[in-house]
């Protein structure tokens, strides 16, 4: 009999996983025991006993093709000895028709403390089953674009390639005035007017409106030059059923020159790269720079890196936390938690680094719930000795638009027991992208379980007193951008007075970031503000040495 606590972490880690490997069976198991879950999906496609099996090796084994049974055999092996760290396979396995259909299985070893394996955790992909097709555009999807990135990438000879990403602003627009029918038109007539514009190159329709295109005989000006081109073309010439729909679009482009880099680290810094051209540039090309960062490592492998840890159980990240300081008393009133990732080659690395790539990143929600579960576990003994201890987690709007994220952020809170009065989550501006309705209902279940919520980083980029009208926000955190001169600078100090009443109106705190001196803190207490947090106070320090902070009323370092 399997103690219940294995069977629901397998269960946890089964969820997590299955996020990240949309589109292939999944499977976990406890190596220990021998038991394991599966995709029902993969149940039902193979006519599997059960998603829950015991010795489940040995029943896919009865799957497989005679001809690929011993090397499959031998790997499974080699896997529960502990030789291997995982495998990487083609074989042929039997559908419920009696037919055979190709498959790839991937899958890695999860060892305990003292490094013997504990789970094994593999994705299977079914080629027979698998379509690469896009049935709207007729172009090849997703699927085919993840291969055919593969397939360039195993090609050691090639010189680097580039891939463009490019995608329709606002498509709800038109789906919500002309209805779905004239949207997917849309989408096809799009894909054409990018096929003309680049012609003799395979175009993906990706997710949603977006397009890619692999690129290797061009450099990065001509790209950018036929793209100008299409842009202009998209807003002025684009027609469907006699009527023009000016088309806003934008692009982001990554250059390849580093073959051992993941198709999926690629994906993420294109995405990232493509947000960036619609948030920031107008729809203008925004190239993903590779360029070598301040410590001379490149930053493709950096991230490739950093993502493979992600899958490795969160391997190398840790969380520094910074005070946050009543503004009159001076006490702490609880931390802000902040991610940080270190390793030999690259020592330690900053969120600014790889949080805004990552987030693009399937695997992000894995990282999130790590940051919320650790965040909560390191200082819940804060709580015995002082009650109101607050602790804020930055949120990235990725993780908001999840369907499940309440539902982690209460599973996590009922995992550690953390109460969720003491939880603040920060989110930014930027949320103000996503779709409110959505938003409001899910703030109104994090407050009515009693978790707070901060609007971070407020003032920069995308500012909207929508957002504090709509939103049931308990905290406005004023940027450091409008603090660290306002000794000199009488805009600033207006900033801050203009905010602060705003507050006042929406019946919220204010938190002061960037305080970094007593003249700062002398001047900033004029204004309605209660709290402060900087490096006047500390910087982000080990929880340990927050322990002994605590004890401080006020915590210079
Ligand atoms: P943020 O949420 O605005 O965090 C505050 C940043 O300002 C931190 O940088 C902090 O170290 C820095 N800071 C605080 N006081 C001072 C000061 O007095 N002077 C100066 N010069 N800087 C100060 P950090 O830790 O590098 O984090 C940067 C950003 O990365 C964060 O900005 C946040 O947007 C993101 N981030 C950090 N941790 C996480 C996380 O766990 N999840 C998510 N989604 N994002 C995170
Ligand atoms: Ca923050
Ligand atoms: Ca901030």
């Amino acid at each position: 009999m399997i103690a219940s606590d294995r069977i629901k972490k397998l269960d946890e880690f089964f969820k997590a996983f299955s996020i990240i490997s949309e589109g292939n069976y999944v499977y976990l198991c406890d190596i220990k025991e021998d038991y394991s879950r599966w995709s029902k999906s993969a149940v039902d496609y193979f006519n599997l006993p059960d998603v829950y099996m015991y010795g489940a090796g040995s029943v896919w084994e009865d799957h497989i093709h005679p001809d690929d049974r011993e090397k499959y055999h031998e790997s499974i092996e080699r896997i529960f000895s502990g030789a291997d760290e995982g495998h990487e396979m083609q074989y042929r396995a039997m559908a419920n028709d009696g037919c055979y259909v190709d498959c790839t299985c991937r899958g890695v070893v999860l060892r305990d403390n003292n490094g013997n394996p504990e789970y094994f955790a593999g994705a299977i992909k079914n080629h027979g089953s698998m379509s690469y097709i896009d049935t709207i555009t007729g172009l090849r999807n997703l699927y085919g674009f993840f291969d055919d990135v593969k397939a360039v990438s195993k090609n050691k000879e090639r010189n680097e390639y580039a891939v463009l990403m490019l995608g329709i602003t606002s498509f709800s627009n038109i789906n919500d005035v002309h209805g779905y029918t004239f949207g997917n038109s849309v989408l096809r007539k799009f894909s054409r007017m990018i096929q003309k514009s680049f012609p003799d190159k395979e175009v993906y329709r990706m997710d949603g409106t977006k397009f890619c295109i692999i690129v290797d005989d061009m450099t990065q000006e001509q790209i950018t030059d036929l793209y100008d081109e299409l842009h202009t073309k998209a807003y002025n010439e684009f027609h469907v059923d006699g009527q023009r729909v000016p088309l806003a679009i934008n692009a982001g482009l990554i250059a390849v020159d580093d073959f051992d880099i993941s198709a999926e680290t690629i994906f993420s810094c294109l995405k990232y790269a493509y947000s960036e051209s619609k948030n920031h540039c107008l729809g203008a090309l925004n190239v993903f720079e590779n360029k070598l960062s301040n410590d001379n490592t490149n930053i493709f492998e950096k991230i490739n890196t950093i993502r493979t840890s992600v899958m490795r159980g969160c391997k190398g990240f840790y969380l520094c936390y910074q005070p946050i300081m009543y503004a009159d008393t001076e006490k702490i009133k609880g931390v802000e938690a902040l991610i940080r990732w270190k390793n030999d080659k690259y020592g330690i690395v900053p969120p600014l680094q790889f949080i805004p790539v990552l987030e693009q990143d399937s695997l992000f929600p894995l990282l999130g719930r790590w940051i919320l579960r650790q965040a909560m576990n390191d200082c819940k003994f804060f709580l015995e000795q002082y009650p109101d201890f607050l602790i804020s987690v930055n949120i990235s709007y990725t993780q908001l638009e999840r369907s499940d994220f309440v539902s982690d952020i209460f599973a996590i809170l009922d995992e550690t027991g953390f109460p969720a009065n003491n939880l603040c989550l920060e989110i930014t501006e930027r949320c103000r992208l996503l779709d409110m309705k959505m938003l409001k209902h899910k703030f109104a279940m994090l407050k009515e379980r009693g978790i707070k919520l901060a609007l971070d980083d407020f003032g920069t980029g995308f500012s909207s007193i929508g957002v504090l009208r709509e939103l049931p926000i308990d905290v406005v955190k004023i940027d450091r951008e409008f603090v660290k001169n306002i000794e000199n600078s009488p805009v600033d100090r207006k900033t801050i007075m203009f905010v602060s009443s705003l507050s006042e109106a929406f019946s919220t705190e204010i938190c002061v970031e960037g305080v970094e001196n007593i003249e700062m803190r002398d001047l900033l207490r004029k204004y309605k503000v209660s709290t402060f947090q900087g490096y006047f106070y500390s910087k982000p320090v080990s929880v340990e040495e927050i322990a002994k902070l605590e004890q401080l009323d006020k915590c210079v370092l």
